[in-house]
Formats: C-alpha cells, structure tokens, sequence
C-alpha cells in the first residue's frame, strides 16, 4: 500500500471519538471523523470505514448497505448493542467485521490492521491463491488439492475462489450469493449449502469450508 491509508470514522459519541483519533493516528492512519448517517454518505470512504451502528440520525445498518451499492470499502461496524442478531444483522449488511463496545482503542486498531491486512492483500488477476492444501488459478480456473487438479463447476470455483480471497472471514449465505451468482440472483441460502456440499465431496474431505452456526461459511487455510 502506498501513501496513509485513510480511515472513515463515523461515530457521533465524541468521548469515543476522542480517544479512537489519536490512537488510529499513532499507527500512521490518516482520520476523517463524521458524526451522522448523512454526513457519513456524503464523505469520501477512504480506504476503510469504522462505522457506528447507533447514529443520531439513522441506523448504521443503512449507512453500510448504502457504502455496500458503490464501493467494496472494507467497513467495521461498532455497536454498542452486544447481542448475537445485531451482530449477524451488521455481517449481512457487508460489514467486514464488528467491534462491541466497550471496546480499549488498541484492540479496535488491532482489528482495523487485521481487515486492511486481509482486503489489501487481494491477488490480482491471474495470480495464484493458496489456501492451506488448495491452491487456485484465476486465469486458468484450476483448482489444486495437494498439487492435484479438481475438476470443479464454475459456480464451484467462484465460490471457494470468494472464500478463499478472504480467509477466516465468515460470509453469510446472502453475502455469497450476491458475490458468486449474482444481484439478482432468484435462488435462496439453500443453494449455497448443496455447492458447499458438493465443493466438499469434490475436495475429498479437505476440512477447509467451516460452517458457522447461523450464519455462514469461511474458510480456514490451516484445516486438514
Ligand atoms: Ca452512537
């Protein structure tokens, strides 16, 4: 990455603000701070927005759909509202990950370089991704298991290449179908599961697509 990578902050709690700014600063990130929804949607995303969910003028939820329709920005979500649905609820709005508050500013840096380490090191076209035991060939749309070719359908291939691009981040089936098929797609979550199952078998056991419990999928490069 070259030149300050420009941090998004919209949170209207400014004793939070407060202490966010200097500790992302310290690291060489360069702040934008904005206090509302509206604000935040006229503001220039930068290379990652941290985002309040409770905004004094609208549902961070909202914001991040809104950010989701223009860019692949990586976003964090922070609420202060620490229950299990808010925090699927903020996943499936494409938020990268999320952050509960109280949170020490030094574990929410630590979180923003993990995300900006994770979207910054996509591949580019045509080079190879490597996961663990497969490795995956863009161009050429081969897929490896131990150096051994896998004959995978294209939808098979788009889906473990999306899962593999971001390793250990867990995707909602939502989020998948909008990535491998489409907008517009007329399948539902179901359709992930019989790819996922069918990806599986084709990869001989390879325990590397993790299902998570309510929410999705990742994958895990270290699985056996
Ligand atoms: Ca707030």
């Amino acid at each position: 990455m070259s030149g300050a990578v420009r941090i998004l902050l919209v949170e209207d709690d400014l004793d939070i603000a407060n202490a966010l700014i200097p500790a992302l600063r310290r690291y060489g990130l360069m702040v934008t701070h904005v206090r509302t929804a509206a604000d935040a949607l006229a503001a220039d995303p930068g290379d990652l927005v941290l985002l309040d969910l409770g905004l004094p003028d609208g549902d961070g939820i909202n914001v991040c759909r809104q950010i989701r329709t223009v860019s692949d920005v990586p976003v964090i979500a922070v609420t202060a509202r620490g229950e299990a649905a808010d925090r699927v609820r903020g996943l499936r709005s494409g938020a990268d990950d999320y952050v509960v508050k109280p949170f020490a500013p030094r574990e929410l840096v630590a979180r923003v370089r993990a995300v900006l380490r994770r979207t910054q090191a996509e591949p580019e076209q045509g080079s190879v991704v490597t996961a663990g035991r497969i490795a995956l060939e863009p161009a050429s749309r081969t897929c490896t298991l131990d150096g051994v070719e896998v004959d995978l359908t294209r939808l098979e291939f788009d889906l473990l290449a999306e899962l593999a691009s971001h390793p250990r981040t867990v995707y909602t089936r939502e989020r998948l179908l909008e990535k491998v098929w489409g907008h517009q797609t007329p399948v539902g979550g179901k359709t992930v599961d019989v790819h996922v199952a069918n990806l599986r078998r084709k990869l001989d056991g390879w325990g590397g697509i993790v299902a998570v419990r309510g929410v999705g999928y990742k994958l895990d490069p270290e699985a056996a």
